[in-house]
């Protein structure tokens, strides 16, 4: 046998030494998941479908489940979610108060990640590029990883949805990817770099959808055995693809890259990125933390179309939980066991369909937002002589024409005054305040502190409107959404699992801008710049 001279021994130990070295101050990497329109009751009402190695009850029996975890303003939507999860505060402080709005001081819509000053990367589609995350007014926890740990720590954002990347990643991120619906391309913009890289390029080149499309979308299990849905094809859901199960996808290939997003494999290609992004850029691969912040699409796109009740709606989480499982064992071979530290959340849940509510005599209905500001400005004209005195009904608010209203010297109070009478005679609408005194309307505490909560001056409306509960705005095609403060948006899953997390549940109520502050304790590092959350002490031990 050779001898190892001492030298080359002693080497070997000290490198062996250090590669074992266990990572104590914070983990090698943090997985931050949003699930876009989960339900909080999603956890339980398929609890029996998950899998053993599915990632639910991994994560509810080996990690930590706030069981009661709130959205603390009004505008449940997928932007102003994402943006107060990692920035640990509300619209009226990060700015992003829907996932577009109109900007009083551009006197135009402002899409949420929108920037005129960046360009696509990687496909040839302008508008889909134009993405940063300027309209963030303050940090969030990836940016202040990057700060606290001098730039080294590696954060990337994804998700099929450009701001369901970008706004987590922050304004730091090395990179944040997003899906072109018309190339099927995973894109970038110039905000974070000039060209995709090889590796993004290979994986684009690889036109995984096309295979997609040919298996179609069939359900997972016999769907006789779907017993906690309602039936397939009802008269309420859109039927963005076919009168129901299974469903054929393969007359989409080579030609539209859009329908994969509301379906299963829209996820796929989520996980697949996920893991590509981890395999090529090293994350986690060494003692200085990295943040990969990962959204979940597809679920808002299949709950919008046929609603929380459908087969559809069970299907897509029975088959999230065990993909999400492999990524758990993806996670504990890449990165190590208990090596990473992981969350899992929602930007909002959603309402169920009208009509789904209606067949079981629960009182629900559309609210006609369009007919209600044409009506409206034609009543404001007879009244005070000009047109379109409401720029737009949007958000559940109107906007008025502050513009008008001041050069032709009107009385703004009587000119929402007479918005106000006239929305509160409309089917669906419950209250109809005027923001600018909402302190003194007679509304629930909580309603009115979510409506503040919610209010950013310039890019928020001057009234507000109240839906009557179950009642959302209309669809033509049918199908459901969210939006509202009432608990079916507004109560998320919260689940914390891996690095320095012991089992456990909470049942006490906390708040989404709690997750943030709650990681800064973990990973020692400082609150996002306009964090306004408080971290969950029973994590933290
Ligand atoms: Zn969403
Ligand atoms: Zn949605």
């Amino acid at each position: 046998m050779k001898k190892l001279s001492l030298s080359v021994l002693l080497s070997f130990l000290f490198s062996a030494a250090l590669a074992q070295q266990p990572v104590t101050l914070r983990p090698k990497l943090v997985v931050g998941i949003v699930v876009d329109q989960m339900r909080w009751d999603y956890l339980y009402r398929y609890y029996d479908k998950y899998a053993e190695t599915g990632a639910f009850k991994r994560l509810l029996r080996q990690g930590f489940s706030c069981d009661n975890t709130m959205i603390p303003y009004i505008h449940t939507v997928t932007a102003c979610g994402h943006a107060s999860i990692y920035t640990g505060t509300v619209p009226a402080i990060h700015g992003i108060t829907g996932n577009d709005w109109w900007d009083k001081t551009i006197n135009d819509y402002q899409y949420c990640t929108g920037d005129t000053l960046v360009k696509t990367v990687g496909s040839i589609t302008a508008a889909a590029g134009a993405m940063s995350p300027r309209n963030l007014t303050v940090t969030t926890i990836c940016d202040e990883l990057k700060l606290a740990t001098n730039f080294k720590s590696k954060v990337i954002g994804i998700a099929l949805k450009d701001r369901g990347g970008i706004l987590p990643a922050g304004h730091t991120a090395d990179a944040a990817y997003w899906y072109d619906t018309k190339s099927g391309n995973w894109i970038s913009s110039t905000y974070y770099m000039k060209a995709l890289p090889a590796w993004v390029n290979s994986f684009n080149a690889a036109k995984s959808v096309d295979s997609f499309y040919a298996l179609g979308w069939k359900t997972l299990y016999p769907i006789n055995t779907y017993t906690e849905s309602t039936g397939d094809n009802m008269a309420y859901e859109n039927r963005m693809f076919g009168n129901g199960f299974p469903y054929s996808l393969s007359q989409y290939a080579g030609k539209n890259y859009n329908v994969v997003v509301a379906t299963p494999h829209g996820n796929t290609l989520t996980t697949r990125f996920a893991k590509a992004v981890i395999n090529n850029e090293q994350m986690g691969a060494d003692n200085i933390t990295d943040f990969l912040a990962i959204s979940y699409s597809t679920p808002d796109y299949v709950g919008h179309s046929f609603g929380p009740n459908s087969i559809e709606a069970e299907d897509i989480f029975i088959r999230l939980d065990k993909e999400l499982g492999e990524f758990l064992d993806f996670l504990d071979a890449k990165i190590g066991n208990n090596q990473y530290l992981l969350f899992l959340t929602a930007d909002h849940g959603a309402a169920q369909a009208p009509g789904f509510l209606n067949s079981y005599n629960i009182p629900a209905g559309h609210v006609q937002l369009q007919q209600l500001q044409d009506t409206l400005n034609i009543k404001l004209k007879e009244k005070f002589g000009a047109a379109d005195l409401i720029t737009v009904a949007a958000n559940y608010q109107l906007v008025l024409n502050t513009y008008l209203v001041d050069s032709l010297k009107l009385n703004t109070t009587e000119v929402k005054q007479l918005a106000i009478k006239y929305a509160l005679q409309q089917p669906g609408i419950k209250d109809a305040v005027d923001i600018a005194t909402i302190m003194q309307a007679p509304l629930h505490n909580r309603i009115k502190e979510m409506i503040v909560n919610s209010y950013y001056a310039g890019r928020s409306g001057d009234i507000q409107l109240l839906y009557l509960p179950q009642w959302v705005d209309d669809f033509e095609k049918g199908g459901t959404t969210h939006g509202v403060w009432n608990p079916y948006d507004a109560h998320v899953p919260l689940l914390w699992y891996g690095w320095n997390i012991a089992p456990g549940k909470l049942s006490k109520e906390i708040n989404i801008i709690d997750i943030a502050p709650t990681l800064s304790s973990l990973l020692k590092i400082q609150m996002p710049s306009g964090c306004t959350g408080k971290p969950i002490a029973e994590i933290i031990k």
